[in-house]
């Protein structure tokens, strides 16, 4: 076990067991991809459009690589979460369709009923070029409750089962679990390949100096990846609402920020623990602040001190050439939360300049947590610029954190006698 093996015992297995892509036969055999195409839209009806299509792009090498070595291939996601019926124009797979048929330059056919005939009867005739494309799976509710009717119904045209939806692997859902339980040659994508191997050059070895960027709403969502952070890094930059309840703690003022009170404590605790250690934890110097969270009118402080009455949107600038001398000197970066409301233009300039201080990092890793720190990295337009870019906040969190994926763990073969090769395997 590693020297930085996490305190809390718990010992991610990384990819040990589970079977690669490229070691299972995909000659004419139907194979079933689990991919995530839940992607950001705006518009509505027919006027819908894709914002980013981070999600889409990313599962293309293992789609390429089923089509380009024979498989007759389908594809299932979720997207969105659809209540009910009416919700279907909102969630259809129709725009991802139409975007995955542009960067593939293929033909992909829009199953509407994935428990009807239609899959099984399409399939074997299926050309190189033509792939199908299940709609939304959130539609059955079989598939949040895992059901082994909606999986039973998926296995009947399904001969390889491979889950390339890192951003679904935290959920024991149909598609994610029940489905390869009946299913023997079972195995990950490209893309799960590359998330995990991110992730894990952190908690294994990381290289020296190690900052982690917490920001976000709460500190509440992040209490176990701070714990399990604290034995890896050498310093947390904090930026974002949770960045006001360690302020609080400290018994600064902070207005009207938002503060968790029952976190209080916590916080209290983890600024002592980082002193005895040795670790450092960095905090906003100024902020930007506002009278209310609606408001647009934005004003910056002069130190630290939020006057009564308004409230922290936003990191300052004194705050950024702060953290940015703390960033300059890493060599890893775990960036995890924005520092602001950068949803909205007045409050943005302080996580955006994050996203830039670390595009310009030579030689060090960035590594970007998912969720609203992917959007606000893409936002700023330095995603490209990025190590590495999750496409799975909630699955990257717990996967740090030490918790066993779902759709990682039906996967794994750990049996002595059933080492993955080539031939082995499946
Ligand atoms: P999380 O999902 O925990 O990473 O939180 C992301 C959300 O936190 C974003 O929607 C931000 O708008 C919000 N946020 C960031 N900073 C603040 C702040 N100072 N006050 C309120 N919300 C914030």
């Amino acid at each position: 076990m590693s020297e930085n093996a996490p305190a809390n015992n718990k010992v991610t297995q990384g990819l040990k067991g589970i079977t690669r892509i490229d070691q299972i036969d995909l000659k004419d055999k139907r194979v079933f991809m689990r991919v995530d195409f839940n992607v950001p839209t705006e518009g509505k009806g027919s006027s819908i459009k894709i914002t980013d299509d981070r999600r889409i792009r990313s599962a293309l090498p293992s789609i390429k690589y089923a089509l380009e070595h024979g498989a007759k291939l389908v594809l299932g996601s979720h997207f969105g979460r659809p209540k009910s019926a009416e919700d279907r124009d909102k969630y259809t797979m129709e725009p991802i369709a139409r975007r995955l048929g542009e960067l593939l330059n293929a033909e992909v056919i829009l199953i509407d009923e994935p428990t009807s005939d239609a899959p099984k009867g399409l399939l074997p005739s299926l050309k190189p070029t033509q792939l199908l494309l299940l709609e939304n799976l959130r539609f059955d509710p079989g598939e949040e409750k895992n059901s082994k009717e909606l999986a039973t119904q998926i296995a009947s045209y399904t001969d390889v089962y491979i889950n390339d939806a890192f951003g679904a692997c935290h959920r024991a859902h149909a598609s994610i679990d029940a489905l390869p339980r009946l299913i023997a040659k079972k195995g990950i994508g490209f893309l799960i390949v590359k998330e995990i191997e991110a992730l894990d050059s952190l908690i294994h070895n990381p290289e020296k100096p190690f900052t982690a960027i917490l920001g976000g709403a709460k500190v509440s969502d992040k209490i176990p990846v701070i714990e399990k952070m604290m034995d890896l890094v050498d310093s947390f930059v904090v930026g974002g609402a949770m960045a006001y309840t360690f302020l609080a703690a400290k018994g600064l003022p902070v207005g009207g920020s938002r503060v968790e009170k029952d976190k209080l404590a916590f916080a209290g605790e983890m600024l002592k623990r980082c002193e005895a250690r040795g670790k450092k934890l960095l905090l906003p110097v100024d902020h930007v602040i506002a009278q209310t969270f609606e408001s647009n009118e934005a004003g910056t402080t002069h130190d630290v001190v939020i006057p009564e009455g308004f409230m922290g949107l936003d990191i300052g600038p004194k705050t950024v050439e702060f953290y940015k001398k703390e960033l300059s000197r890493a060599k890893t970066v775990f960036w995890n939360g924005p520092m602001g409301v950068f949803e909205r233009p007045a409050y943005a300039d302080g996580t955006f300049a994050i996203a830039k201080i670390l595009s310009e990092l030579r030689g060090a890793k960035t590594i970007v947590g998912g969720g609203d720190s992917a959007a606000a990295a893409e936002a700023s337009g330095h995603a490209e610029e990025m190590t590495h870019i999750s496409t799975g906040g909630g699955a990257s969190l717990e996967y740090l954190q030490g918790d066993k994926l779902p759709g990682l763990e039906v996967l794994r073969n750990l049996r002595p006698s059933a080492t993955p090769t080539l031939e082995g395997a499946q």
